[in-house]
C-alpha cells in the first residue's frame, strides 16, 4: 500500500442526497443538505438511545469493524451504534497481529474476505488513503472512513458539527479556534472541509509553524471559502471564539520520540487560565480525544468543556444516522 502525499480527493463520490450503498471516505462527498439529513437522522437517533428503546432498524445486519490502529472512543461508539439499532458487529482488532494479514495477506484481500461476511465495513487504518483503496477492493459493500491516517476522519466530524450544530443551531457565521497538531489531525483536516460548506465562518488554527495545515490544504481549504487564519502563539488568540477544538500532537505520526518531544514541547495547553484570559462565557471547548497534555483535567469542571459530554455522546447518535443511511434503513 503507498502512502498519498496529498490530501486533495477530487474524485469521491459525492452522496447528492442518496446515501444508500455509498462508500464513506471523506468530507468532500457531503453537501449542505446532505449534512441536514443527517444531522435529522442523528436527532431521532438520539431519541432512540436516550429512551433505550428497543430498535430494528439494523435488524439482520452485520457490520465489520475492521480497526488496523488503536482506537476506544470510534470502536466503541460504531459497535454501540450498531447494536443500539439492533444490528450486529464482527470486529477485528488489529488484524496484523491476530489475523491472516500477519502471514502476508494483501490488504485487498483482507477487505474482501470481511466484504463477504458482511453487510459494511467501518475500517480504521494508518495510511492515508486507506479507506479510498478499501472501497475500491469491496464492490458489493460500503466502506466507512472510521480515520486514516492523517488524511481525514469523516464521521468525528460528523459528530463535531452536529455537536455546533446543537448548542450554537447554525454552522455558518461562526468563528473557532482549532489548536494542535494541525499538521497531522485528521480530525482537524475533516472539520474544515465540512465547515468550508457553510457561509461566512473564520478558523483560527493555533500550531507550533512545524504542525500548521501542509499547504496544500491550506490553499484549498481558503479556496473552498473558509477563512483561516493561522497563528502560533498564546497571545494571538481571539477573544471572541464561539468554539475552541483542541487536539494531541499525532505522537504516531512521527519518526523518533525526540521529533515529538519536540512539538509537544511548544504545544499551548488548555488550561483555566487560559480560558479565563481568553474564552467567551458562551463559548464550547471541544476535543476529539484522547487528549493527551492538550487539555489540562482542571477544566473538564467548566461547563463549557463539551468533549466529555455531548460531544462524546453524539458520536454514537450521528453514527447510527450513518449507518442506517448507508445501509438504506432510514
Ligand atoms: N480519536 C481521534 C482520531 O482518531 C483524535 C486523536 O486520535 O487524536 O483521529
Amino acid at each position: 500500500m503507498h502512502q498519498m502525499t496529498s490530501h486533495l480527493q477530487p474524485e469521491v463520490e459525492i452522496i447528492n442526497g442518496d446515501f444508500k450503498g455509498k462508500d464513506i471516505v471523506s468530507l468532500d462527498q457531503f453537501s449542505v443538505e446532505d449534512l441536514t439529513t443527517v444531522f435529522n437522522v442523528t436527532r431521532q437517533m438520539k431519541r432512540i438511545a436516550e429512551n433505550n428503546e428497543p430498535c430494528h432498524i439494523l435488524e439482520g445486519l452485520l457490520v465489520g469493524l475492521l480497526f488496523f490502529e488503536p482506537s476506544s472512543r470510534t470502536f466503541g461508539s460504531f459497535a454501540a451504534a450498531v447494536k443500539r439499532l439492533g444490528g450486529q458487529t464482527l470486529e477485528m482488532q488489529n488484524p496484523e497481529a491476530v489475523s491472516s494479514v500477519s502471514k502476508g495477506e494483501t490488504f485487498e484481500d483482507t477487505i474482501q474476505v470481511i466484504e463477504a461476511y458482511t453487510n459494511a465495513i467501518v475500517l480504521r487504518h494508518r495510511f492515508a488513503g486507506a479507506a479510498r483503496q478499501a472501497a475500491q477492493a469491496a464492490t458489493c459493500v460500503p466502506v466507512i472512513n472510521a480515520g486514516d491516517g492523517n488524511n481525514e476522519h469523516p464521521t468525528q466530524t460528523l459528530l463535531d458539527m452536529y455537536t455546533l450544530y446543537e448548542r450554537f443551531g447554525r454552522l455558518d457565521n461562526l468563528t473557532g479556534l482549532l489548536a494542535g497538531d494541525a499538521l497531522n489531525s485528521r480530525t482537524i483536516h475533516s472539520l474544515l472541509r465540512g465547515l468550508s460548506l457553510y457561509k461566512n465562518n473564520t478558523m483560527y488554527v493555533l500550531s507550533p509553524r512545524q504542525l500548521r495545515l501542509s499547504r496544500d490544504d491550506y490553499v484549498s481549504l481558503q479556496d473552498r471559502g473558509v477563512r483561516l487564519i493561522e497563528i502560533h502563539r498564546e497571545q494571538d488568540i481571539p477573544r471572541d471564539c464561539d468554539f475552541w477544538y483542541w487536539t494531541r500532537v499525532q505522537k504516531e505520526r512521527f519518526a523518533s520520540a525526540e521529533e515529538y518531544q519536540r512539538a509537544q514541547s511548544e504545544i499551548v495547553v488548555a488550561s483555566p487560565a487560559l480560558l479565563k484570559t481568553y474564552a467567551k462565557k458562551d463559548m464550547i471547548l471541544m476535543d476529539p480525544l484522547p487528549r493527551v497534555e492538550s487539555v489540562d483535567p482542571a477544566v473538564d469542571a467548566d461547563e463549557r468543556a463539551v468533549y466529555l459530554r455531548s460531544q462524546i455522546r453524539n458520536g454514537v447518535y450521528t453514527r447510527m444516522a450513518l449507518l442506517a443511511l448507508v445501509l438504506g434503513r432510514i
